[in-house]
Parts: structure tokens; sequence; C-alpha cells
């Protein structure tokens, strides 16, 4: 394997629900699901029965040709994102491919030449391409990888830096409506609001990256529904696969204009296998309540964790089931692998932040369980201070 990874945390051989076995025979409680991928968890009969009725009947077959499953999904994104029938779907691999989509979009709603710029967020994730890294707003990921498709303007995600930097240059305003990737790190009250009448104000397209919030994880299908807010196009991967590899773009009212014939492309994008295993995914959060479900479990997982009552715990930020535990020392690295040690996985996003992304799925035992085992981790780590 490439020197991009770093050394792995266990070797895992087979997950059932929300817990997954390393090749020694232990078992973890998987709180991090995949980085918020594995909604139902792992080998749901849903997701099981999906691929394999699909991969026996048809798998690829090139954007030459129409499929039910790319329609069925397409009309499902259209429905739950609100697109509706003005809405329209692009469907590619990864969250990264769905973020170039949308980069791509945004120079295309460029007035004739006079609309060049983008603008992303200070500490954004969009992912490791050269087009979803120039949105990326972490200099580390960016610096050795430079010059970048030129353009983007990071800025601070407050409302004066958008009403200072949005003009008529602009093309497009990308964000993610939770930062994930930088710590779980919400927006000001009424920031998505405010992002949406300054972009229509000045013709610039608000585009809302819900790779990570999306397919129900804050308790809505998508993060910016709790605004109440319609964006022009949002991008959607992760938890809408449950574990196939799928991404795409809904556009919304006239950015679902903006491309034309041949304008993009990918061998693998919408194929039967991929769509119907996230058309089945999606379909089974919808059957199962699993949206209402991350918005119950969120709430509890928040009151778990603060009733520890750990001194290194500072508080709890994010929505639904995508948490960030605010650390007040910066041991989130040694409260992870004290996690690992207790049988639980969660995930260190920064110095002083621990990430949970449970699958969707999660009731009282679950919760119980983190709550003993997080307890644990967090006694252990604060013992050695
Ligand atoms: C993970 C992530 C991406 C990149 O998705 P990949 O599938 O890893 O390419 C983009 N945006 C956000 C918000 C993400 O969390």
């Amino acid at each position: 394997m490439m020197k991009t990874l770093g050394s792995p945390l266990a070797k895992l051989v087979r997950g059932e629900g929300a817990r997954v076995q390393d090749d020694e025979g232990t078992w973890y409680l998987d709180f991090l699901a995949g980085i918020a991928v594995n909604s139902l968890g792992h080998a749901h009969p849903v997701f099981v029965d999906a691929v394999t009725r699909q991969a026996s009947r048809l798998a690829h077959v090139s954007n030459y040709f129409a499929t039910d499953p790319a329609l069925a999904l397409a009309d499902r994104l259209a429905r739950i994102s609100g697109a509706g029938e003005a809405g329209r779907v692009w469907f590619g691999n990864s969250g990264a491919e769905a973020n170039e989509a949308a980069f791509k979009l945004a120079r295309l709603n460029n007035s004739g030449g006079a609309r060049t710029r983008v603008l992303a967020l200070v500490d954004a994730f969009h992912g490791r391409t050269m087009g979803s890294l120039a949105l990326t707003g972490k200099p580390a990921m960016r610096d050795a990888f430079e010059p970048l498709p030129g353009g983007v303007t990071h800025i601070p995600s407050t409302i004066e830096a958008l009403e200072a930097e949005l003009d008529e240059s602009v093309a497009a305003l990308i964000l993610e409506p939770i930062k994930g990737e930088a710590g779980v790190l919400e927006l000001p009250e009424g920031y998505l609001r405010a992002a949406r009448d300054l972009t229509r104000r000045h013709g610039a397209l608000l585009i809302v990256d819900e790779v990570q919030t999306g397919a129900g994880r804050t308790g809505e299908w998508f993060a910016f529904q709790h605004a109440g807010i319609v964006p022009d196009a949002i991008t959607v991967a992760k938890g809408m696969g449950g574990g196939i590899p799928i991404g795409g773009l809904v556009t919304f009212g006239h950015a679902s204009d903006l491309y034309s014939r041949g304008q993009h492309g990918s061998t693998y994008g919408g194929n039967p296998l991929s769509t119907a295993v996230a058309d089945a995914v999606l379909a089974e959060i919808e059957r199962a309540g699993l949206v209402e479900n991350a918005a119950r479990r969120g709430a509890e997982l928040r009151e778990r964790v603060l009733g520890l009552g750990s001194p290194l715990v500072a508080g709890m930020r994010g929505r639904g089931l995508l948490a960030g535990v605010a650390l007040t020392e910066p041991v989130a690295s040694e409260l992870s692998a004290a996690a690992m040690q207790a049988g639980l996985i969660v995930n260190a996003a920064n110095d002083s932040t621990i990430r949970l992304a449970p699958p969707l799925i999660i009731g009282d035992a679950e919760l119980d369980e983190f709550t003993d085992r997080f307890g644990r981790a967090l006694d252990a780590v604060a013992a050695t201070r």
C-alpha cells in the first residue's frame, strides 16, 4: 500500500450491525461507521440483498444506456432533497468526484466570462482530487500540490465575510453545513439563510456539500433542510451508498440547465450496481424511520456523553448522529486509542475533538455499550494527566 496511509488501527475481517471484528477475534462497537458511510451498519440484510440481486442481474453497462436503478435513485434523490421535477442528478463514485462535478457546474455559471471566482470556507474539506482540493480550505493538505485549479477564495465562516466577498464576480459559494473533517464545526446561527439571500442577490450558486451530513445523518435527509433554505446544488456520497462507492450532484431549479451534453461524465458513474444498492439503502432509511432515529439517538448520545461528567469533556457539537466531543485538552489521539482498548471505535478529528458517526440503526443497547466504553476510555486518559 502507498505511504499515504498511516499504520492501521487493526485488521478487520467482518461486521454485523454496529459491530466489527478484527483478525484476532476481538469485536468493536463501531461509532465511526467507515466515516459516516455505513448508514445501515455492517452486513445489513437489505444491503446484502441489494448487492446480490443486482450483481446477479446487471452490474455495469456504460453511460450509453439507461437502467432502472439509476432512474429510481435519481427520482428518490430529487424527492428527498426537495429538488423535485426541476431537479437533475449526475452520478459519480465518490464525494471528491461529486465536488468536481459541482466545481465544473460553478464554472458554467460564468455570465459570459464575468464570474471568475468561487468562494469556499477556511477549514472546509471537499476531497483530495485536484479540483476538490482547490475547494478544500486546509493548507496542510493543499500546499504540496500547488498549483491547484484557480479562482477559489477561502473566507472565514462568518456572515460578515460573506457580505464582504460576494459580488458579481462570484460564480458559486460552496460549503459544508457542518464541517465534519475539521472537527464537526457548526456554522454560525443564521449563516445558511444569509448565504442563500446573498448568493441569490448576486447571481452566484449556493452549493452545499452534503457528502458527510447527508442521507439522514443529522436528523433531516440533508442538513440544509434544518435551515429551511433551497440551495442550487448539493453533493452527496458516503452515507447514501451504505458501503458501495457512489457519489452524486443534485441540481435545483435553473442550475439544472447549466450542464449540456458531453460536458461531464464517468465510466462507472450511475452504474446499476451502485445505484441499486444506494436506492435500497435510502429506501430502508425511510422505511425504518432512521432519519428520525438519527435525531433522537443523537440527542441521547449528547446527553450520555455530557452525563459522564468527565473533566476532559468541554461540550458537544454537531447534529443528530454527526457529533463532535470537544475536549478540554489536546488528547484526542490518546482517547481514541484508549477507546480501541475498551472495544470502541471513535475518531480523533483533530487534537481536541472526537468525532462520532455511528450507523443510523443504533438503539438503546448500542448507546449503553458506547457510554460504558467511552466512559472507561475517558477515565483511562484522565488518570494519566
Ligand atoms: C469525505 C468528504 C468528501 C470526500 O469524499 P470522498 O468519497 O472521500 O472523495 C467531500 N466532502 C465532505 C464534506 C466529506 O466529508
